[in-house]
């Protein structure tokens, strides 16, 4: 692992800091499913723990009372799990640690560096300036410090209405830097906190928190994204006021969030899209979420994989989805057993083969090896694409007069074709050239198109999901404003597919090559009567092409 966050790491090491060893948390609010952007960042952090010896924890940042669900820290548990990170008994809530932020704040007011506010919100906003104006300070900016212990004990104790008062940091109403003019830090909320109930009438602000739960776990390197960049004076600040040595005390390094082409991260237009059942749910296949690209087939090393060659850098960049895609072909190329599965099942008669079946051989993977049976019967499927009448020149399928090799079996020419009355081709008539079989003597004879098929008798019915972008996207990867209306209504497209038999007994969660098809995974609505596969990608990798240019 070699990017600048660890680079600083032992920048710090060499100069004779966190001699304790390093530490790093992923901190994510549960107030929704994690997506791939978290897991660049789950990627960092936990394997920046690993990378230095050092520990991560997870920690979640629940500090927020109005927001947070227990289904999501369920569901982050599993998704990290199933990333393949491990925080051992470091399992942390951030509203454990109400008490002692309380302590914090009250040791803020004690020593003069936080003040009691009875402005309102917007009064608050008003006095607070502009980028090229100084702020105002509150006419309470001057409270005692008995006064505010006493008022800041009442807020606490519930003697005020919701929103009537603040604790505010006592920092400098003309800093340059907005975040340090008097930042609020405690506000009064009484509203019911999934973990704490309702113990707490009063709440932490998040960039009061944050460095607390840093500092009180014993974090080194707090790694987040660039936005709070501009919030980390304030973060220096607290820690440095309350009196932690800066040589053990956590430091905030901020590197750019992952954008993708094509792919929501914002954690409330994903809710949206959930809440407004523009998708089947959080695991939609669909969904960037980790649970959807579970679901869709992706796999963890093809993500950690991703994550990996994305690289950490101090600018925000938008990266092609075409990457993470050709990750996952990567993987699934060495991993997949290939098989034959025909998506739009146009019949051929083979004139010349008789009623019985023969067995072929069919090799289970171009590398690993193996192999298994299928059935080669008198009628067969190939798919629709995979024949024109019109032929140009250049195509090397089938087309009326014209041969092709089937895969693993026989070279067929096309005799005839047969139409309904509306004039669609419904049938084809070929025959086998007996003496081509694959692996047979003959089998070297030239012949430019292999295609694949399934025995018309022994195919297995299967439900077969193709998805698309849920969105699409210009050139810079901007989403469209109104992304509701700019949803693509070709996201999902279900197909009756034919595929043979060898996979009759396979189970939810199995990958394959569906030859010249793209890989597939069995989806857990599959049951014993009803096989469902999920497209996970095609095998045409744009990604590949741009990386050689
Ligand atoms: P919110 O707006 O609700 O805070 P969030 O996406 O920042 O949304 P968090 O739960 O706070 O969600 O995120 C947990 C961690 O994941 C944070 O450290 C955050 O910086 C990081 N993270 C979130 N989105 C991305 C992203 N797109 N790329 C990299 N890291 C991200
Ligand atoms: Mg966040």
């Amino acid at each position: 692992m070699i990017n600048f966050v660890q680079q600083e790491i032992e920048n710090d090491l060499k100069a004779g800091k966190y001699t304790e060893g390093i530490h790093t948390r992923f901190p994510p609010e549960p107030n929704g499913y994690l997506h791939i952007g978290h897991a660049k960042s789950v990627c960092l952090n936990f394997g920046l723990a690993l990378h230095n010896g050092g520990l991560c924890n997870l920690r979640f940042d629940d500090t927020n009372p109005t927001k947070e669900d227990v289904e999501f820290v369920d569901s982050i548990q599993e998704d990290i799990k199933w990333l393949g990170f491990d925080w051992g008994d470091r399992k942390f809530f951030a509203s454990d640690y109400f008490g002692k932020f309380y302590d914090y704040a009250v040791e803020l007011i004690k020593r003069g560096l936080a003040y009691v506010d009875d402005l309102t919100a917007e009064e608050i906003r008003a006095y607070r300036g502009t980028l090229t104006e100084a702020g105002k300070e509150s006419p309470w900016r001057n409270r005692s410090v008995e006064e505010n212990l006493d008022l800041f004990t009442r807020m606490k104790a519930g003697e005020f209405p919701d929103g009537s008062k603040v604790l505010r940091a006592k920092i400098d109403m003309a800093s340059p830097n907005i975040n340090m003019r008097d930042p609020v830090i405690y506000r009064i909320t009484r509203a019911t906190h999934h973990h704490t109930g309702d113990d707490w009438l009063i709440y932490p602000m998040y960039d009061f928190a944050h460095p607390l739960e840093d500092a009180i776990e014993g974090i080194t390197h707090s790694v987040c994204t660039l936005e709070f960049e501009d919030h980390r004076p304030f973060y220096d600040w607290l820690l440095d006021s309350l009196g932690f040595d800066v040589n053990t005390r956590p430091r905030q390094i901020e590197f750019a969030r992952l954008d993708l082409t094509n792919t929501i991260t914002s954690k409330r237009k994903l809710r949206q899209l959930v809440e407004e059942n523009h998708v089947r749910g959080w695991d939609d296949p669909r969904m960037p979420t980790l649970c959807g690209l579970r679901r869709r087939g992706f796999t963890p090393a093809a993500i950690r994989d991703f994550c990996e060659r994305i690289g950490v850098a101090k600018s925000n960049s938008v990266v092609d989805i075409a990457m993470l895609e050709h990750c996952v072909r990567e993987d699934l190329n060495d991993s997949a057993d290939r098989v034959m599965a025909v998506l739009d099942p146009l019949k051929v008669v083979l004139t010349n083969v008789n009623d019985g079946v023969e067995y072929l051989a069919a090799e289970n993977h171009p590398k690993r090896g193996g192999s298994r049976f299928v059935p080669f019967t008198r009628e067969i499927f190939i798919d629709r694409e995979d024949f024109m009448e019109d032929a140009p020149k250049k195509f090397f399928r089938l087309k009326p007069g014209g041969e092709v090799r089937l895969k693993h079996a026989y070279i067929i020419k096309c005799n005839e074709v047969i139409k309904n009355t509306a004039g669609e081709v419904v049938e084809l008539h070929c025959t086998i050239d007996p003496t081509s079989k694959s692996g047979g003597a003959t089998a070297g004879r030239k012949i430019k198109g292999t295609i694949h098929w399934v025995s018309a008798k022994f195919a297995l019915p299967a439900e077969v999901r193709l998805y698309d972008y849920l969105l699409t996207t210009d050139a810079q990867g901007n989403l469209p404003e109104d992304f509701i209306a700019a949803l693509n209504p070709n996201s999902l497209i279900v197909k009756q597919a034919l595929i043979e038999p060898s996979v009759r007994w396979t189970n939810a969660g199995t990958h394959y090559q569906f030859l010249r098809l793209g890989y597939f995974f069995v989806d857990p609505d599959t049951t014993p009567d009803k096989l469902v596969f999920n497209r996970v990608v095609g095998l045409k990798d744009t990604w590949a092409k741009v990386k050689d240019r």
